[in-house]
């Protein structure tokens, strides 16, 4: 019997991802929001990237956008839990905020500038006695697969 599957998995960056589900098959990106001038932030902000106001308040941002841009990255930084090469999409939301996260789920030919994509959580394990890490990912909104991927390493 794995142990691991026991343990509640945890978001990897709280401040950027709060899961939904004990499980961790649901989550919201999280950032903050200018009460001045409405612009949004992803993650936490000390003050406003548009007007510099530091009346900021917390806001739950889009789970879908439009990929921006993005690249292909043939060399991990180190302690990448996943394959290599994968695609590094930057995805703006509708708040405008940009999110930087893997695409998964498909080829590198079947993507394109402007395209819709959506929020795809991935559970991460790194050792059986610690807690699995929930991860953002992004992928083509077409793409019909819903259910968590699992990645080890
Ligand atoms: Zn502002």
């Amino acid at each position: 019997m794995s142990t691991h599957r026991n343990l509640a998995p945890v978001s990897v960056d709280p401040a950027r991802l709060r899961l939904d589900a004990a499980d961790g098959s649901a989550g919201t990106l999280l950032g903050m929001r200018c009460l001045d001038c409405s612009a949004y932030v992803f993650g936490l902000a000390v003050f406003c990237q548009a007007c510099t106001s530091s009346r900021l308040e917390p806001a739950d941002l889009s789970r879908s956008g439009i990929l921006y841009s993005y690249t292909i990255v043939r060399v991990p930084p180190s302690g990448w839990p996943g394959a290599a090469p994968y695609v590094l999409g930057e995805v703006e939301l509708p708040e405008g905020p940009h999110v930087l996260a893997e695409v998964i789920g498909a080829d590198e030919e079947d993507l394109q500038i402007g395209i819709d994509v959506k929020l795809a959580l991935q559970k991460v394990t790194s050792g059986e006695s610690e807690k699995p890490r929930i991860v953002y990912k992004w992928t083509p909104a077409n793409c019909g697969q819903s259910e968590m991927r699992e990645a080890h390493n």
